[in-house]
């Protein structure tokens, strides 16, 4: 069978290193708030090009905490908005909700899966306090209109960096392109942890100090405690894992890039809608590899049927979940259109040539 991730396979490629590292972590007696935390969140900087980077307990939690320490440092108000994606993951949404901030969906460019900037500034309002852009299946979305309009109406910009880390925008890597980002390295990640982590990044010192105190209980020094924070620490197990996966990322970024590749030559079924090549080769990530299509399940089938594996990001908006009932009544066509049409295809930086050239013929044959 051919798997949508074979994540043992993935780990098994650095297993003796990482191996390593760990029992030298579990040796070391110290698991939280140490050396390895201090290494991967100087690398990870390093490669995003920013002043701080900030380990935290993961991707939500990233996100949740930048708001809420825009809210500490009295940027942002609760009830005040946030314009989000119509289209992304969940958790870009319940940061949002979660800090007691509104957010104002605005609709995809159905092409590209990601926010359609032309279509923000009408969403404006006196209460709009931040624009969060998702880098949705790993495509960039940026633009120099978006830092225009975000100067103009005194927004910050965040990104949700979650599935496009090692991505670039005219040479600037996704996570240092707005005013702060979060990063998931849940295990699926293009860089993956062995359980739950995130980041933050920033080049704004007061906003990466509030958030080290944020994500540590609210304290800068034990026990004293300047805001009621939470426990959100990325350890150091997890950290060990990550500073040895992130010297290889860019490598396997570059191979979903080359299976990407093959798949938009090859897959030539007109019933198949293929994703948008982007317009620089670095602006993508591949994180999943998104097509559409009218009978969306039936393809599914027809492929499980050939022992391919594939699965749906996302099968339900967020306005039609039922975690959000107050926005049921929102008409997001373009959104409901995504949501009834995607596959996302097997991508990952194991998959053999010999695998993907089953997968692109079993479509073909579709
Ligand atoms: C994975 C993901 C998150 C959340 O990350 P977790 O580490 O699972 O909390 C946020 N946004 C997007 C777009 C994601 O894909």
């Amino acid at each position: 069978m051919i798997k949508f991730l074979d994540l043992q396979k993935i780990n098994l490629l650095h297993g003796q290193e990482i191996e390593a590292r760990l029992l030298k972590t579990f040796r070391s007696g110290w698991y939280l708030l140490g050396e390895e935390v201090k290494a991967f969140e100087k690398n990870l900087s390093a490669y995003i090009g920013c002043k701080h980077a900030i380990g935290v307990a993961n991707g939500l939690d990233a996100l949740r905490l930048i708001l809420k320490a825009y809210i500490e440092l009295g940027f942002i108000q609760e009830g005040d908005e946030v314009i989000v994606p119509a289209n992304t993951y969940i958790a870009s949404v319940l940061a949002v909700t979660d800090n007691n901030l509104v957010p104002v969906f605005v609709e995809p460019i159905i092409e590209t899966y990601n926010i359609d900037i032309a279509k923000i500034e009408e969403k404006i309002t006196p209460k709009t306090k931040a624009i969060m852009i998702v880098h949705l299946y790993g495509q960039v979305v940026f633009s120099e209109e978006l830092i225009e309009l975000a100067n103009r109406h005194n927004l910050k910009i965040i990104e949700d960096n979650a599935q496009a880390i090692g991505a670039q925008y005219n040479g600037v890597q996704t996570g240092n392109l707005g005013d702060a980002a979060g990063f998931s390295f849940y295990p699926g990640k293009n860089l993956g942890a062995l359980g739950d982590a995130g980041a933050v990044t920033t080049n704004d010192d007061a906003l990466a100090k509030t958030i080290r105190a944020l994500a540590n209980y609210g304290s800068e020094t034990k026990y004293i405690n300047k805001y009621r924070g939470l426990n959100s620490r990325l350890d150091e197990i997890q950290a060990a894992v990550l500073d040895v996966k992130l010297k290889y990322l860019d490598t396997e970024n570059q191979r979903r890039r080359e299976i990407a590749d093959y798949y938009l030559i090859n897959i030539t079924n007109p019933k198949i809608k293929l994703p948008q090549r982007p317009t620089e080769e670095l602006a993508h990530t591949w994180h999943v590899f998104v097509v559409r299509t009218k009978e969306r399940d039936r393809l599914q089938r027809f492929l499980a049927a050939a022992d391919i594996q594939t699965l749906i990001h996302y099968p339900i908006p967020m306005h039609k979940q039922e975690a959000y009932p107050e926005l049921s009544t929102l008409s997001l066509p373009i959104t409901e259109q995504i949501h009834r049409e995607v596959l996302s295809l097997p991508m990952s930086p194991v998959l053999t040539n010999e695998e993907v050239k089953k997968i692109v013929d079993t479509l073909n044959t579709y």
